[in-house]
This record gives C-alpha cells, structure tokens and sequence, in this order.
C-alpha cells in the first residue's frame, strides 16, 4: 500500500488505541465491511446507531442515537468524542452522512461541508442545485403529498419516473407511463414512506417527478481528495432498466463505453460534486448515457457498500472500505489497476414470499470465474422485491480477463440457480 500522509496539521491520533468511530442506520449492509477494514489496520470501533445494542458487540461498541433528530444525535456523540480521540469518522449512509460531516468538521477530520451532504442527501436538493449549475438533468418537478394531486400532474409529459426525495437503493423509484399509473405509484410510495422510521417526517410529503432517461446506465465508485475527483471504477450495468422498478441486477467493470464516453462521465460527475460542494470521501454515482449526452441520476456521498466494495479489491488491490478508512484518516491511496475485468449480480428476489431454499448453490460457485456465491437471506425468511425494499437475495462474484467473459459467466452461474419461494401467509388478528 501506498499512503502518502495529507493534512499534516491535523493532531496525532492516540497511538495506544486509535478510534474509529462509524454512524450506521441500524442494520445497515455497510457497517460489516467497513468494521472488516477497520480490523486489519487495528483500529477500536466504536459505532452510533439506532437501538441500544451494537448487533455486532463483539467487535466493536455501540452508541445509541436518533437519526430523526440530528441535533441530539450530534450533541451526543460530541459527548462521546471529547473523552477519547476519534482518528477518524465514516458515515455509512445516506442517513448517516449529514451527521457525521459534522462531527468530522468538529474534529478536524476530513469531511464535506454538512450542507453539501445535506444537497446530495436530498433528491429534491440535489436536482435544483444541478440545474442552476448547468448539469445535465432529467426535467423535474415536485409534488406536494398534502395538496390535491390533480392541479399539479395535468400537463405530465410521460415516461416519466416518480420517487422519494429522501430513500435509496432504488426503494419507492417507479417508472409510469400513464396519469393513472402515476395516481397508483404515488399511493404505494407514500405507503413505504409511512413505514419508515430513520427519515425526517418532513421528507415524507413530497416527491420527485422527473422524466424518464433512456439509454445505456453506468454506476460511479470514486473518491474526492481536496475537491479533485478520482474514479475507482466505473460498471456498466447490462441488463435494460425501463422500468416500471429499477432493480440493480449486473454491475461489470471495466466499462465496455468508448474512452471519450468515459472522460464525459468522470467530468459529468465532478461537476456534479463542484455543484453539490462536495470536497472529500467516497462518491457514489448512477449516470445514464444517450445520444444526447451524459445524464446525471444520481451523486451520493458515500460508498456503494456491502459486498459490491469486494470489486474494487479486485480491481484495485485494496479494499473499498479500507480505502476510505484511509481518507478519513488524512491519508490518499494511489490506486494502481490490476487490469482484471470483476463483476457482480445482486441476485433479484424473484417473488414475494417465504424463501423455501436455493438450489444450485455449489454448481454456481463450480462455473468458471465465479469467485463466490453468497446468498444473504436465510431460509425461511420473508422476501420483499421492489419498490418496497431495496434488499437482495444475494451476490454472485466474477473475475476474469474481460468483461464479456464475466459478464457470461454471471448469467450461467444465476441460471444455475432455482429459487424456491413459498406463499406468505399473514394472521390478521
Ligand atoms: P435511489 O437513490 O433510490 O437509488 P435513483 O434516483 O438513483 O434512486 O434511481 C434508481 C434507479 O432508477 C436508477 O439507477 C435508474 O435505473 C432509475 N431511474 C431513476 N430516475 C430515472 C430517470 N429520470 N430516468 C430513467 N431512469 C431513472
Ligand atoms: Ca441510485
């Protein structure tokens, strides 16, 4: 590894025990890796969440916060910070980010300005601040859940695509072609948005209205140091996402696009981040590409997360997390590519129901360049497809020469596999 030292004014961590500590959303698929990386270069974790006990307390210790109230949720953690020094602070996600800029701007470490993690946080935000900045954009508008609908969807041009302003993961994003199919998806977001307990309720009331991109959708894994962005890599996501649910399925790098392509998305996605204010740490960007050009979706401050991080590893030699890590601690890999073309299928919940089993596990893991086959759900647990939840069955990992070649070798692995989904029975009492 190679870690050039920056910010050399900032106070040298406790070297006894240097602390990191990590804001997560309970439950959050991110937390797990970045506790992995945190591990390997010795550092005591200490992680804010909701819910009273670290799930994880054999590795590292819990701090219970609120996320639907920031300022409490800061003041305590600064309790918390002021008794022993922190070497550095990641915020996991999306509901995280804001929060820990602020602790991180308190300490000194390197972070975002809050309000630009705030703009990115925030679809609403984010699209004004990209149009005023001549950032090429679907049109959009907004909808106010509390005010009649009719008045405000009478001249929709469709396809268009409506969402939260405030979710992830592709929770609640629905294409719809028609007024009544927009009437339809407006009930069933504002229906996720009521069960939702880590989002400000003053996020629930309105929504995005954009029109529909269409064209070939690449996502962006990359890093800010001081203002200058850096793409770790860039996946071209294959399959056709039309809609009317936007499930991530292939992610294959490196990206097959021509090389101008590719500098339009990497100028594309710094422009974005000048626009948003962002500065430092990871970035997380979907772009669509058409004959018109390079169409932002969206710029989020922080990690795409969970297992996909192992493809920057493939890449790169080092992990996604361990590299931020790094970053948060003032310190700046230089990634230097294996050439190795990865990729990654987030295996698709197939039906809502019980997950009975998966057959064909270990004929999967036997195709040729499939690194793992790793299925999150366990048996006998409730599945939830989209738009309601964001999660996946599992992953499935390749690695080869080139793109084509994992990219096939993904599609025979999933074919292997038979999904066995059972009915779901709920006792109304
Ligand atoms: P999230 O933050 O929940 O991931 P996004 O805004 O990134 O929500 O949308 C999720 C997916 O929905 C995108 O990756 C893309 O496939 C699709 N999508 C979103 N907005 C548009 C749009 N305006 N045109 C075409 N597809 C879109
Ligand atoms: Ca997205």
């Amino acid at each position: 590894m190679n870690l050039q030292q920056r910010y050399p004014e900032q106070p040298v961590p406790d070297s006894r025990s240097p602390r990191l500590l990590i804001i997560a959303p309970h439950g959050s698929y991110r937390t797990a890796p970045f506790i992995r990386a945190a591990q390997q270069l010795g550092l005591d974790v200490l992680i804010a969440s909701r819910g009273k006990h670290s799930i994880v307390s054999e590795y590292a210790r819990g701090l219970q916060i609120d996320f639907g109230d920031e300022e409490a949720a800061l003041q305590r953690i600064l309790q918390v910070v002021a008794e022993q020094p922190f070497c550095g602070i990641i915020g996991t996600d999306d509901v995280s980010t804001v929060l820990a800029s602020r602790v991180a701007e308190k300490l000194g470490l390197p972070h975002n300005p809050a309000e630009a993690v705030r703009i990115a946080r925030r679809k609403d935000l984010a699209r004004t601040r990209l149009q005023e900045s001549g950032v090429n954009i679907p049109q959009f508008r907004l909808l106010d859940l509390n005010q009649p609908l009719a008045g405000q969807i009478q001249d929709i041009p469709f396809p268009a695509v409506v969402k939260p302003v405030a979710l992830s993961a592709s929770r609640g994003v629905i294409r719809v072609d028609t007024t009544q199919e927009l009437m339809q998806a407006v009930a069933r977001i504002q229906a996720i948005l009521d069960g939702e307990v880590d989002i400000d309720p003053a996020l629930c009331h309105s929504l995005l209205l954009e029109q529909f991109i269409p064209g070939r959708e690449v996502a962006v894994e990359g890093i800010l140091y001081e203002g200058e962005f850096t793409i770790l890599s860039l996946f071209d996501k294959p399959d056709a996402l039309d809609g009317p649910f936007f499930e991530e399925t292939y992610y294959i790098t490196p990206s097959s696009l021509a090389t101008e392509v590719q500098q339009a998305i990497h100028a594309t996605v710094q422009a974005a981040c000048r626009a948003y204010g962002l500065r430092e740490g990871p970035v997380h960007a979907e772009c669509r590409v058409n004959e018109a050009g390079v169409w932002v979706l969206e710029v989020a401050a922080r990690t795409i997360g969970g297992l996909c991080g192992q493809l920057i590893q493939f890449g790169l030699g080092i992990s996604l997390e361990a590299l931020v890590l790094a970053h948060a601690q003032g310190q700046r890999f230089e990634a230097a590519n294996t050439g190795d073309a990865a990729g990654v299928l987030m295996i698709p919940i197939p039906a809502a129901g019980i997950l009975k089993r998966v057959e064909g596990i270990l004929a999967a893991q036997r195709v040729p360049l499939i690194e793992e086959v790793n299925i999150q759900i366990r048996d006998g647990y409730e599945l939830v497809p989209l738009p309601e939840s964001g999660s996946y069955l599992g992953f499935i990992f390749a690695r080869g020469p080139t793109n084509a070649a994992v990219e096939a070798a993904l599609r025979q692995a999933h074919a292997c596999l038979n999904i066995v989904v059972g009915p779901l029975w709920k006792v109304q009492i």
